[in-house]
């Protein structure tokens, strides 16, 4: 099974999260994709950082309709700093059948030499970067050649850019909740009304 890793804060998930996942399981045949909230250390962790669990919930959620996405606890367990070398080897270590696909986004395709042990991530996973806009283009071209001429697997999507972040939503769900409401995944606004989250 080719499994497509996609990891993120999700606070919360939103609908570009959601279909960057689906454009990556269209565009590189993946048959199932991990979503994997991220832990966050206690002395880190930022003001309106939802808990891990609100965060996965809301994972679960959206993903909901959507057999092939799933919601991966393991470095909400860590519960501490995560690197992305160690969560793909631990998945490796639980999935060895599988071949996987590191999903992210345009900005992060660009630094990605600067991540921990980034050439054993190419050895584990091809990656899968979306490029979201034709400005974007030319750093992305240099950076897949640069880490291609390393043995990379540097796969690009490409998806008519939807402006949303995590940021943007929770300050809507404050001031213009309808607002955030069309942007989140069927579902996740009722959860974070009753749940009181990001107010
Ligand atoms: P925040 O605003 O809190 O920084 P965010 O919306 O960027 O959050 P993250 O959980 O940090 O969400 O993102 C996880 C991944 O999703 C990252 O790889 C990021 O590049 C990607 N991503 C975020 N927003 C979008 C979007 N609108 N379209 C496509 N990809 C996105």
């Amino acid at each position: 099974m080719q499994i497509g890793v996609f990891g993120g804060t999700f606070n919360p998930i939103h609908r570009g999260h959601i279909r960057l996942c689906e454009t990556a399981k269209e565009q590189l045949v993946l048959d199932r994709v991990l979503m994997i909230p991220a832990g966050m250390p206690p002395h880190k962790i930022p003001p309106e950082l939802a808990s891990g669990q609100d965060r996965a919930e809301m994972c679960r959620i959206a993903a909901a309709g959507r057999p092939w996405l799933t919601v991966d606890e393991r470095e909400l367990r860590a519960a501490g700093k995560n690197y992305t070398v160690d969560t793909l080897a631990s998945l490796a270590a639980d999935y060895p059948e599988d071949a996987f696909t590191l999903i992210i986004g345009s900005d992060m395709l660009t630094t990605f030499h600067q991540w921990r042990e980034y050439r054993r991530i190419l050895s584990i996973c091809r990656i899968g970067a979306l490029c979201r806009s034709v400005v974007e283009q030319e750093a992305f071209a240099d950076a897949a050649e640069r880490l291609r001429k390393e043995g990379g697997r540097i796969e690009k999507l490409t998806v008519p850019p939807m402006e949303v972040s995590s940021t943007q939503i929770r300050q809507w769900i404050k001031t213009e909740p309808s607002r955030a409401a069309a942007l989140l995944p069927e579902g996740v606004a009722e959860y974070i009304m009753t749940r009181g989250l990001y107010r």
